[in-house]
């Protein structure tokens, strides 16, 4: 990086330290940024901080919003006695665009996985646990990803929210073996809801 010098040699680590973007492309992209007017370069930086400062997860189900309730939790015509159990926000709008989930959601923010050191205690669980004390909850959905991690936070869920009386199901098979939910498609998704099978 040091042939570029440390200016956007910074800017390059920085970038490349971002989901999916590896060391050439954090170079493209910081190229493309220098090479801008200062006005993108000033707007991109403004609302990444901006997005930071105001972002607020929903008080019920942890999505990502700008409100103390996010839409779902806030709409009168969902049914609150359904919760669907997801790893991130993304997942959630991932069934949202399948329009057939008509129940409400529970965002955990992560799986466990000892690998990268994330147990129980950092990914909310104790707040579905919490919730299911507060509010008359019939069914869990663990729609966890098919993954090592969302296959043991599903299982581990399980065991704890069974004992409490309440349903437990898992979304089918039809999401591929180590699929992210993020990227299957919405049949694929709407069939893997129809198809949850109770554990
Ligand atoms: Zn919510």
């Amino acid at each position: 990086m040091d042939y570029f010098g440390n200016h956007i040699g910074k800017l390059i680590e920085e970038l490349s330290k971002l989901p999916g973007i590896g060391s050439k492309t954090a170079q493209r992209l910081a190229f493309h940024i220098v090479n801008g007017s200062e006005q993108s370069a000033e707007n991109l930086a403004k609302s990444i901080v901006y997005a930071k400062r105001h972002i607020k997860f929903c008080s019920k189900c942890y999505t990502i919003t700008d409100d103390e309730l996010c839409p779902i939790c806030s709409s009168v015509k969902r049914d609150e006695h359904t919760v669907m159990v997801v790893e991130e926000s993304r997942d959630m709008a991932a069934y949202e665009k399948t329009r057939q989930f008509k129940g409400i959601y529970h965002v955990l923010h992560g799986a466990i996985s000892p690998l990268l050191n994330v147990g129980p205690n950092d990914i909310r669980i104790k707040e579905l646990l919490t919730r299911i004390g507060n509010e008359e909850i019939r069914e869990i959905i663990l729609a966890t990803n098919s993954t090592v991690e969302g296959e043991a936070t599903a299982v581990y869920i399980s065991k704890l929210v069974k004992p409490l009386g309440v349903k437990v199901t898992r979304i089918a098979n039809g999401v591929p073996v180590g699929g992210d939910l993020e990227y299957v498609d919405e049949i694929t998704l709407s069939r893997a809801l129809e198809g949850r099978i109770e554990i």
